[in-house]
Formats: structure tokens, sequence, C-alpha cells
């Protein structure tokens, strides 16, 4: 079975639904042909500051979510990235043989620096895609889902991954490009040009997976659109009724082009009130089983734990390695 590597940050107390369609949705349907690792990126959510209660409290939402979601943790590995001490190690090797004019053309980086000031943003923030790159390639990860923000990340692993072959003798396995799914990126309700993101400023922009439904359905009924009045897809011209559209694709399965047919004619008010139902009735059974799960956080602690040195048996093999490669060893 190919293997499969792909994380998320525990950086808010819920995941949004562009995290749910561009991440976990993605996963629950690949489970079954791949051999998976699902982490809990909490040495990415600290590159920003983070409180080290509220980031405790996160890391088992997180962990609760990913399960509710579909993430069967009897099958695919589920851990936290600071319980294997391998991430940061070979982060530390990669760093090494990354250009710093190559780091700096990350574009998330200088996304999250402008919205703080440069000199306000850590040096953390500016590696960042180095320990991405360090994830991906202790795994020997063939295949990384993740959404399309995250691309140029994947491609810098696999840079860094055939220049460390090429220097230091095969040790990595390449991944394979991003697998985009349809309609991977979701953008913010109230902002249609900018991703939604976690660190949204306008939190009616965002629909959280742990929002009560009367809210989701009330962020989605009050979506910016426009005022020509036709529901067709046009990323450049109509953006939120062009997300609308993708939003209600991935929750219904039905393809863009299907859905313009369907409400031909129709007017935004009926269309907002359909994608609104459609994403409550898929949210609500991963809210209430994400509560339940959370009620027993010993129990979650003890399978975080059990899967934490699962992970670590196979990324110590890797840096092990790799460190041999670089004659560390
Ligand atoms: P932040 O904005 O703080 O970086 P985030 O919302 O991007 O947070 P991450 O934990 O960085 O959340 O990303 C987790 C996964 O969700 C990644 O695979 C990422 O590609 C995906 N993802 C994040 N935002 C979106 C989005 N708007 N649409 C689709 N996929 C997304
Ligand atoms: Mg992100």
């Amino acid at each position: 079975k190919p293997r499969l590597y792909s994380g998320m940050q525990p950086s808010s107390g819920s995941l949004h639904l562009g995290n749910y369609i561009g991440a976990l949705q993605q996963w629950r349907r690949m489970q079954d042909e791949v051999d998976a690792f699902f982490s809990i990126v909490d040495l990415h959510a600290i590159t920003v500051p983070q409180s080290p209660q509220v980031l405790r409290e996160q890391v088992r939402t997180l962990a609760a979510q990913y399960i509710a979601g579909g993430i069967d943790p009897d099958r695919s590995c589920l851990y936290v990235q600071s319980h294997v001490a391998a991430h940061a190690q070979l982060a530390w090797l990669l760093g090494t043989i990354t250009g710093f004019g190559e780091a700096s053309r990350m574009t998330q980086f200088k996304d999250k620096a402008a919205k703080g000031g440069q000199d306000a943003a850590s040096v953390g923030l500016f590696t960042y895609p180095i320990l991405m790159a360090a994830d991906i390639l202790l795994f020997d990860a063939d295949v990384v889902p993740v959404g399309d923000d995250q691309k140029q990340h994947v491609e810098l692993t696999r840079d860094l991954a055939e220049r460390f072959n090429k220097r230091f003798g095969a040790t990595f396995t390449v991944p394979k490009p991003v697998i985009l799914a349809g309609g991977a990126r979701i953008y913010d309700l109230q902002s249609p040009e900018s991703k939604m993101s976690k660190s949204a400023d306008n939190d009616k922009g965002v629909v959280w997976l742990l929002d009560e439904p009367a809210k989701t359905a009330k962020k989605i009924r009050s979506a910016v659109t426009d005022t020509e009045g036709s529901i067709r897809a046009d990323r450049a011209q109509k953006p939120g009724v062009t997300n609308l559209l993708d939003i209600l694709s991935a929750m219904t399965g039905s393809p863009v082009a299907t859905l313009e047919a369907e409400f031909e004619g129709q007017g935004y008010g009926v269309f907002k009130t359909t994608v609104a139902d459609a994403v409550v009735a898929e949210l609500a059974p991963v809210r209430e089983r994400t509560l339940e799960l959370l009620d027993d956080p010993a129990e979650l602690d003890r399978l975080l734990a059990a899967n934490a040195e699962r992970a670590a048996a196979v990324a110590d093999a890797t840096l092990r390695r790799a460190l041999e490669a670089m004659g560390l060893r």
C-alpha cells in the first residue's frame, strides 16, 4: 500500500469547513487504499504565539475531530507531532541543505508575516516549510493530500528530497505532487478573495465544525455574493457564488456543472438555504461525535500515546538513515 502523510495545526478550537473539505473529507475517503499517518502538528502551531493551556486542549479537540470526521485510529496512525522527537531533528538536517533564497520564496510566510508585520514574525514561521518537509520525508510518504494552499511546501519537500539523495545517496522517498481534489480551496464567506483560514479576522466568514448548527446556517445564508443574480461559477467575477457552488459540490458529490444546471433561473435565497442545509446535515453529526469523545480526555490521551509509539518507530529509522548518510553516525 502507498504511504500517506498529512496533518493539521491545533491552532484553533475547531476545524473550519476548508479544513474539512480540503483535508479531512479526502483523508477519510483514502484511508482504505493507503497506509496513513495523520499528525496533529503542534510544532507548526507554535510558529505563531499560543497559550500553553489552550494549546493542550486544542490538541485533544483536534484529535476528537479527526476521529469524529471518520479517521479510524486502529487503521490509520493518528499522533501528535511533538511526541516524536525525530521531526525537529530531521528539520535541522534539512535546513542545512535549504537555500535562504529558496525558503524566502514561500508565499505562506509572506502572507502570514504580512499580517503581524515582518519583524514580529518568528524564525520558526520562516522555517515552517522545512519542518513540513521533515514531517513528510520521515514517513517515506508517497502521497501527501493537502489543500492547494500547501502545494508550494510539498514542492519544496520534493526538491529537498531529491537534493539530499543526490548529495548523500538514496535516503528519502520523493513524494508525489499534491493530490488536488475538486474545489480543494474553500474561501472566506465574507471576503471570498481570501481562503477560509483559522486565523481569519472576521468570524462571520468562517464556518467552524464545532459551531452550533443554527449558527452555521446563518453564516452561510449571510455569505457575500454579488448583484448579478445568476448561479454560475466564475472565480474572478463571482467569487462568493463560486465558493458556495464548490461547497455544495463537496457536500453532495454533484459536479459544479450539474449544480449550475439545477439552479438555473433560481434566486440566491433558495440557493443559499440549500447550501446551508447540506452543510448542516454533514457537520452536525461530526460535531456531536466530537463532543462525545471529548467527554473522555484520558481515553484520547491513551490513544495518542500508543499511536506516537507507532509513529516514532517509523520516523526514528528514517532519521537514522539520514544521519548516517550525512556522516553523523
Ligand atoms: P492557518 O490559516 O492558520 O494556516 P489553516 O486553516 O490553513 O490555518 P492548517 O492546519 O494550516 O489550517 O491546514 C490544515 C489542512 O487544511 C491543510 O491540508 C490545508 O491545505 C487545508 N486547508 C486549510 N485551509 C483550507 C481552505 N480554505 N480550503 C481547503 N483546504 C484548506
Ligand atoms: Mg495553513
